[in-house]
């Protein structure tokens, strides 16, 4: 199994000098299995993914969404594959948790005029929508399962399991006031890999609760409690320069060795 970060950033895409290092897209997740290429979130990272996958000539691809605020959706018009009517694509989502508006009808209205110029109906790749059942969807030799997490209008972390690895991706958490959401810390239990959303340092949470997104003490106490071999931290604040974040680096790095903080093109084998 082997994963790519596409886009690491929150909120907003924040391009730019000051930026360039770690990247300024937002959430996109690429895994390699056995099984084929699957895609976590739509952020504007999927534009840069497009192109590869065209250059890899892969046909096909899985995409999950933890969620359809906009820093998941937004690069979806984009991704050039989706314009290719040779390309399959099958679409996952939770709908029970993040809102009661289909999948396909979040992604059609944000290409409605007139704020975007090509309407959905105009791609040609083959489309199919999925609900991913309670209890999860399994591939031959994927399995793929989901927890509900706190963050405004919903969302899922997913636990991709291949062989004997396990990578777990939870973007755009909040931790409750005690610390790490227990759930988390269950769903999370001895995977090789965490991917936690640490937007906000935590002088910045004290100001932004309720805001949907978490720190990475929380996300080191999570990744102890549960066993984790590696922490990642991602959904950087669009404020975060290079610096900020080289600092936060140094910081994480001595609470707990080995914990990353994600940037676009950090690519891992397991
Ligand atoms: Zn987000
Ligand atoms: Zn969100």
């Amino acid at each position: 199994m082997e994963f790519e970060f596409w886009g690491v950033r929150g909120s907003v895409a924040a391009a730019g000098s000051r930026t360039s290092r770690y990247g300024g897209n937002t959430t996109c997740l690429e895994v390699d299995t056995p099984d084929g290429v699957f895609i976590f979130d739509a952020g504007t990272g999927i534009r840069g993914l497009g192109g590869r996958l065209q250059d890899r000539g892969i046909a096909q691809c899985r995409l999950f969404f933890t969620h359809i605020h906009w820093d998941h959706i937004q690069g979806l018009p984009f991704f050039t594959p989706m314009y290719d009517p040779d390309f399959k694509v099958e679409l996952y989502s939770v709908p029970q948790v993040t809102g009661a508006r289909a999948l396909e009808e979040t992604l059609r209205a944000q290409m409605n005029a007139p704020t975007f110029p090509v309407p959905w109906d105009y791609l040609q790749a083959q489309r199919s929508f999925h609900d991913i059942p309670e209890d999860g969807a399994e591939f031959d030799e994927t399995r793929i399962e989901w927890c509900e997490l706190t963050h405004p209008n919903g969302v899922v972390a997913f636990r991709i399991e291949s062989g004997s690895h396990c990578i777990v991706f939870a973007t755009d958490v909040e931790h409750p006031s005690e610390g790490a959401d227990p759930r988390l810390v269950a769903f999370s239990r001895n995977a090789d890999v965490l991917i936690y959303d640490a937007q906000y340092t935590p002088e910045e949470y004290a100001t932004r609760k309720n805001f949907g997104h978490s720190t990475w003490e929380v996300g080191i106490e999570v990744a102890n409690k549960a066993g984790v071999e590696q922490l990642f931290l991602t959904h950087h604040d669009p404020s975060h320069d290079d610096i900020f974040l080289d600092e936060l680096q140094s910081t994480v790095e001595r609470a707990r060795p080995g914990t990353l903080l994600t940037h676009e093109g950090l690519r891992v084998r397991l």
